[in-house]
C-alpha cells in the first residue's frame, strides 16, 4: 500500500504534480472513473485532472478503458488509477535521498566550521585562519560554528527514511 503522507512518496509527487495533482492522487475515487467525475470529487479544474492523469499514464500509475456511446458516437475515457507500480520507484528514490544524507552527516561530522555572530556563512578553519578570523562581510571576528543542531536535524531525517523495523523514534534514539 502507498502512504501518500510518506516524505518520501509526497516529494516524489509533489515535485511532478504540484499541489493540484497531489489534491487529484490523495481523492481519487475508487475503480472506473471519468476525469469530469475525478474533477468533481477531487474539486480540482478538469485540465489538472487531465494534467495529472496524463502524467500518471506517462508513469504507468494509471490506465483507460475508452467506451464509444453507439447513439451520440461520443467516446468516453474511463480511468482507473493503481500506485503500486511506484512501491520499487520510491525505493530507488529513499535509497538516493538517504545517501545524500549520509554524506552531508559526514560532512558535517568530519569538519570544524567557522562563522561569524551575524552568521554571514560558513567556512572551514583553514580558510578562516586565512582570513585572520575576521568576517570579509561584516568585520565580525569568526568563531567555532556549533553545528550539533545542524547534525540532530540531519540524523532525524535519516530515522525518517529508514524503513519501519529500525527503531524509528527519533527522541529516544537521538541522545
Ligand atoms: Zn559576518
Amino acid at each position: 500500500m502507498i502512504d501518500l503522507d510518506d516524505t518520501v512518496v509526497c516529494g516524489y509527487f509533489h515535485s511532478l504534480v504540484g499541489e493540484e495533482g497531489m489534491k487529484v492522487i490523495r481523492n481519487m475515487p475508487e475503480g472506473e472513473v471519468t476525469d469530469e467525475e475525478i474533477s468533481t470529487v477531487t474539486e480540482v479544474m478538469l485540465n489538472a485532472v487531465r494534467r495529472t492523469l496524463f502524467f500518471l499514464y506517462e508513469n504507468r500509475l494509471a490506465s483507460y478503458r475508452r467506451e464509444r456511446d453507439t447513439n451520440s458516437g461520443w467516446l468516453t475515457y474511463l480511468w482507473r488509477v493503481d500506485l503500486s507500480p511506484l512501491d520499487s520507484l520510491l525505493e530507488d528514490e529513499r535509497k538516493k535521498l538517504l545517501a545524500n544524507l549520509e554524506k552531508r552527516l559526514l560532512f558535517e561530522e568530519e569538519n570544524m566550521f567557522y562563522t561569524c555572530k551575524n552568521e554571514c556563512g560558513r567556512c572551514f578553519f583553514g580558510d578562516a585562519a586565512e582570513l585572520d578570523f575576521v568576517c570579509p562581510k561584516c568585520g565580525e571576528k569568526l568563531m567555532h560554528h556549533d553545528n550539533e543542531e545542524v547534525i540532530k536535524v540531519i540524523k532525524k531525517r535519516i530515522l525518517k527514511l529508514n524503513p519501519k523495523d529500525v527503531n524509528n523514534d527519533p527522541d529516544t534514539t537521538i541522545a
